[in-house]
């Protein structure tokens, strides 16, 4: 406490006048010297030693005599809501802002701490109190928002992020809700009403279930990537995160939710593990090379050791892929470079053939067969010097941390 004597002897207290500061406020002028301090321990020790008028505090009127009402009103706001960690945040009306402001530059304090700060921090500790959840600045559960001008608290609530693999057995859909391109989902005949392309995606189907548990509003998927919606997602899955909007609830038995998902038969779930907006941006950034089964039809056909001669020349060089058609209309047209790393002939049976191929992230498999009108330079059929359809795709496999 000494550091914070010294601060306060050097001001000049004759310039305060008849002004009345409780000890918070009076603490909060020296808020930011030394440690382990409340303010208000520092405002008495401050008062001990310097003579002041006593009052109502002309710079707070009171307000930081009622933090423990606020913080009863802020732990009720949040009783709805299952949350471990939480942070308080405040209204602090501008003028009072001001008035402080000024305040610090009439008495030429160096280290004042302002009045929002300590609001937040001195509610949050009675909160913490009370409610026995922990306060977390960096990523809490929910924020409760003060106003001491009302004695109102607003509840933010921030998404439940829930981690997994996917399976997609079946093709025909999209891994997120597609809205419908001519109603943009309000619903027409075209979509039958449901303002969908498809009728449900891996999205809905894993959402569903997590909706019933949690109570959320809204939800969204994060997947490492994205596979077409006629190609399956097979193997052990592809990493996914799922949002959900303002749960009521965090905690459910999640086997029991990733058993009926699994029931749906067109998709599957290997858990749902809590995850944090950071893993969000991580999943979205990872540069995952996938595998992938390819069976395609080639005319006239060709024989295996041709194919396997060619597809050895496509994973000696690099490919450059021009936006393909089927996408042109959504993402701009550039070209990139990527490299296959693996491939090999699965089999070869008259005019069908089917591969298992590796390849860098962002490669487009499709087109790499098929060529895209020469748009992917080499492709399969260019150098087997024949046209090649794709009938099926499947991902086999996300080398994700690898
Ligand atoms: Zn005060
Ligand atoms: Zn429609």
């Amino acid at each position: 406490m000494d550091e914070v004597l010294e601060a306060a002897r050097s001001v000049d207290w004759a310039k305060l006048g008849e002004r009345i500061l409780c000890d918070a406020c009076l603490g909060r002028l020296f808020g930011k010297v030394g440690h382990g301090h409340t303010n208000a321990e520092r405002g008495r020790a401050v008062r001990a030693e310097v003579r002041l008028p006593e009052g109502v505090c002309g710079l707070c009127q009171g307000l930081f005599d009622g933090l423990d009402d606020l913080a009863r009103i802020a732990a009720r706001a949040l009783e709805p809501w299952e949350y471990r960690t939480f942070v308080i945040g405040s209204k602090v009306d501008p003028e009072l802002q001001a008035r402080e402001e000024a305040l610090w530059s009439e008495l030429g304090v160096s280290q004042p701490e302002p009045m929002k700060a300590e609001l937040n921090r001195e509610i949050g500790k009675r909160v913490a109190d009370l409610t026995g959840k922990e306060p977390d600045l960096a990523e809490p559960e929910v924020v409760a928002v003060v106003d001491p001008a009302f004695d109102h608290v607003e509840v933010q609530v921030n998404p439940l992020f829930l981690r997994g693999r996917y399976r997609k057995l079946a093709r025909g859909i999209p891994q997120t809700r597609w809205p419908c391109r001519r109603c943009q989902g309000k619903g027409c005949a075209r979509c039958g009403g449901t303002g969908k392309m498809y009728p449900t995606s891996v999205e809905e189907v894993v959402a569903a279930e997590v909706m019933k548990e949690t109570g959320g509003t809204g939800h969204a998927l994060h997947g490492m990537g994205r596979e077409d919606v006629d190609a399956r997602m097979l193997g052990r899955g592809r990493p996914f995160i799922l949002e959900i909007d303002i749960p009521r609830r965090r905690t459910f038995d999640t086997a029991a939710v990733v058993a009926r998902v699994n029931g749906s038969g067109s998709v599957e779930v290997d858990g749902l593990v809590r995850a944090t907006r950071r893993d969000v941006v991580a999943l979205k950034e990872d540069r995952a090379a996938k595998t992938y089964r390819v069976l395609f039809r080639s005319s006239p056909p060709v024989d295996e050791a041709k194919l396997k001669k060619e597809l050895s020349v496509l994973l000696a060089q690099p490919i450059a892929q021009r936006t393909p058609f089927r996408v042109a209309h959504r993402r701009a047209d550039t070209t990139r470079h990527r490299r296959l790393r693996t491939a090999e002939v699965l089999r070869v049976d008259g005019d069908l053939a089917e591969v298992r191929v590796t390849a860098d992230a962002g490669t487009y498999i499709k087109e790499l067969v098929h060529g895209d009108a020469g748009r992917t330079h080499p492709s399969l059929a260019e150098r087997l010097g024949v046209a090649c359809e794709v009938l099926e795709l499947d991902v086999l496999d996300v080398h994700d941390g690898e």
